[in-house]
């Protein structure tokens, strides 16, 4: 079983609904920059309910993900919520296998430097799979926009994963 530790662009690709083995994990601070925008913070609670688990990193933690930094170059590059991400892993790691879902080129470099699996999240087209759209729970008509009820029957909406034709690529 692998924990994967998502950044914020990964929360909000859908990536992790593919997964059937693993958990999803992030830090308060993930939490907090989606929390700007509400239809970003939508998608993260639509996650929680899929079992995205939200984890405070040790100190300890902190202190290998910047003492790696400091010695790959990385340090001023990595933002807060970075060397937290990673500092998640780092605890993770003792106790099973990790993997980092991001696009951060910092937060790789210091993954590497940590012999921390990462992956990315735009690569393979992962991002484009999915399209979010709206169900009402009564009619089950779909809205591409977010209300607080459905304007044909007025029962209240959900988040629901539309998957975008087929996953074969398009050339
Ligand atoms: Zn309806």
């Amino acid at each position: 079983m692998t924990v994967f530790v998502l950044d914020s662009s990964a929360v909000l690709s859908g990536k992790p609904i593919t997964l059937s083995e693993g958990n999803m994990v992030t830090v308060p601070s993930v939490e907090k920059e989606v929390a700007k925008n509400e239809e970003d913070y939508r998608i993260f609670k639509y996650l929680m309910e899929k079992g995205l688990q939200v984890f405070i990193p040790s100190k300890e933690g902190v202190e290998v993900v910047e003492n790696a930094a400091g010695k790959s170059g990385d340090m001023r590059r990595l933002s807060q919520v970075d060397k937290e991400l990673l500092a998640l892993a780092v605890d993770l790691k003792k106790k099973g296998d990790v993997c980092i879902l991001t696009d951060d080129y910092s937060i790789q470099n210091v993954a590497d430097f940590l012999g921390i699996r990462y992956e990315g999240v735009s690569q393979n087209g992962i991002s484009k799979r999915f399209v979010w759209v709206y169900q009402c729970t009564g009619c089950k008509k779909v809205f591409k926009e977010y209300m607080s009820s459905c304007p044909v029957c007025g029962s209240p909406l959900k988040m629901v994963v539309k998957k975008r034709f087929t996953l074969s690529r398009k050339r």
